[in-house]
């Protein structure tokens, strides 16, 4: 069973520090922007699971790339 919340743990792609963001399966947004909780820089999220694993994946890369 599909939780509503997901989290998943990232590299933050400005300082390589690990962080954690929740993901809301139900009526989350596919993309959004995040600052880095260590470095502050805005962080873009985009979900990339495909539907065939319950597990959510997500991209991350620095905004304005
Ligand atoms: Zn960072």
């Amino acid at each position: 069973m599909t939780q509503p919340i997901e989290f998943v743990n990232y590299p933050c792609p400005w300082c390589g520090a690990p962080g954690e963001t929740s993901i809301d399966m139900v009526s989350g947004d596919r993309e959004w922007v995040e600052d880095c909780g260590v470095c502050c820089a805005p962080i873009v999220f985009r979900r990339v699971d495909s539907g065939e694993s319950e597990e959510p994946e997500i991209a991350v890369w620095r905004e304005g790339e």
